[in-house]
């Protein structure tokens, strides 16, 4: 298995990072039932090349450049194996008391690593969705005090309608969690961004107090540092200032670029999130670690544990001590920590700064290129790792002005680029743009796949001119 995953690891950029698959493809050719009886290891092996990984899409893969990546350093792939191998529940403390304490203390090493001071305590999550749902429920709890009893309706028919503050650039997973908790959708209040698609805290102060006004209820203000689309960062000192004015729970979903808080250049971009009530950060993006593993961090720990906490009696053990279940949804957790603790004891934290910090360098560089070929254009200042863009139909195409027909340019183009295989770029809507993105985010990334991603945009743009296929040397 070992040298299986060593082989598979090695020979990662001579596959096609993209399957070339239709839904239904594997499904069809899996037996209908499990075997009665055991198979050979072989067998197994053999059929993971031939049925699986031709039919994945390879996240490890140097040229994925889409989403937000996520990749699997060694020491993250060693520790999983060896946590399976483990198998602890670490519900309780007593149930794994070692894993519920090295948790405490990888959360500890995350906050130092990023800089946030010793108020912060946490735990890790799966991902960052169930990170904000977690936050919202004790958000939910401090402004209507009474609800885990009571459910909802009763608060809120005294005390108005509870809403929630985020831009319009924010994750869908503040949605779903706004959903979960029962607030409903159209709670939300969407506050405008501004031309660089950062939250507009005038506008924010504004909605507060006509809602202040208008009796609803404030819940939760959720500013982002890393937007999904553009990497954009929300102002979120002026708005840990608003938040402080009206009493409002601030959340703050660094998920992608909380990481990024461990290079004192870019410390200007954090400034104020040391003030939030809670924050969430993946590992399992920017820093090398496999998928899953959330850092949901809050200043008030016994908000959060009272929001949600549940002990039945079979549950009960005696002991005087912090007990994981009390900080999420799930009773039973795996042993996540396991895997910050490889990846920071093999590499060390100036290695993964060092990583981050190439990984801004490739994007700025790809943004250079962008910004000095007539062929495209930047759609939103560069920012972090992440770089939108679009690219500008030839004059003679006639598609240049209309922007239905440049969108229609530019899913061909991305759909020409990503068949290819080389690479896999992602799109976005900017102001009813259909927009181009590249992000730089896995420990595989190497400057030549930037390059092949340049090549491979120029390559399809003259295809699409010439109305021929691709051609890149
Ligand atoms: N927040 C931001 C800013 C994101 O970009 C994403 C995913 O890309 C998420 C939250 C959701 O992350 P997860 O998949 O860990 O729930």
């Amino acid at each position: 298995m070992a040298e299986w995953i060593a082989d598979y690891r090695e020979r990662l950029p001579s596959l096609p990072v993209l399957p070339d698959i239709a839904p239904g493809d594997v499904l069809s050719k899996l037996p209908e039932s499990a075997p009665e009886g055991p198979e050979p290891l072989e067998a197994l092996l053999e059929d993971l090349d031939r049925l699986i990984v031709p039919g994945l899409t390879h996240w490890n893969h140097p040229g994925f450049l889409a989403y937000f990546s996520s990749s699997s350093s060694d020491p993250g792939v060693l520790a999983e194996f060896i946590a399976a191998a483990l198998n602890v529940n670490a519900m309780l403390w007593k149930t794994a008391p070692a894993a519920a304490e090295l948790e405490t203390r990888m959360v500890e090493w995350i906050r130092r690593f990023t800089g946030l001071p010793s108020e912060f305590e946490g735990v890790l999550q799966d991902t960052a969705s169930s990170s904000s749902f977690t936050a919202l429920l004790a958000a939910r709890e401090r402004a209507l005090p009474g609800t885990r009893e009571q459910g909802l309706r009763p608060r809120w028919n005294a005390e108005g309608r509870p809403r929630v503050y985020q831009s319009d650039q924010a994750h869908s997973s503040i949605d779903k969690a706004v959903i979960a908790a029962g607030i409903g959708l159209e709670g939300i209040r969407r506050i405008s961004s501004d031309p660089q698609f950062r939250m507009d805290p005038e506008a924010l102060r504004r909605q507060l107090s006509a809602d202040r006004e208008a009796g609803e209820l404030p819940v939760m203000i959720c500013a982002t540092i890393g937007t999904t689309s553009t990497a954009s960062v929300d102002p979120v000192a002026e708005i840990a200032a608003i938040s402080a004015e009206h009493g409002v729970w601030l959340h703050v979903d660094a998920a992608y670029a909380g990481p990024a808080a461990s290079l004192p250049e870019l410390r200007p971009l954090f400034d104020g999130w040391e003030r939030a009530d809670s924050i969430v950060l993946n590992p399992h993006k920017w820093l090398s670690t496999p998928i899953d593993c959330s850092v949901l961090l809050f200043r008030d720990s016994e908000a959060v544990r009272s929001s949600l906490s549940s002990t039945p009696a079979y549950l009960e053990t005696g002991v005087e001590a912090r007990n994981l279940m009390d900080y999420g949804l799930p009773l039973g957790r795996r042993f996540r920590a396991l895997k910050l603790w490889f990846l920071f004891r093999r590499q060390g934290a100036e290695a993964l700064r060092d990583m981050l910090r190439s990984h801004i360098a490739l994007a700025m560089e790809f943004a250079d290129r962008i910004r000095a070929d007539d062929r495209f254009e930047l759609a939103a200042p560069p920012s972090l790792s992440t770089v939108c863009f679009a690219a500008v139909p030839p004059a003679a195409a006639g598609e240049r002005d209309d922007t239905e027909a440049r969108n229609s340019w530019n899913r061909r183009l991305l759909d020409m680029v990503n068949r290819r295989g080389r690479v896999f770029l992602s799109h976005t809507e900017l102001s009813g743009r259909f927009v181009l993105r590249l992000a730089v985010g896995s420990a595989w990334v190497r400057a030549e796949d930037i390059e092949a991603a340049f090549q491979e945009l120029i390559a399809a743009y003259e295809s699409l001119r010439a109305d021929e296929p691709p051609t890149t040397e």
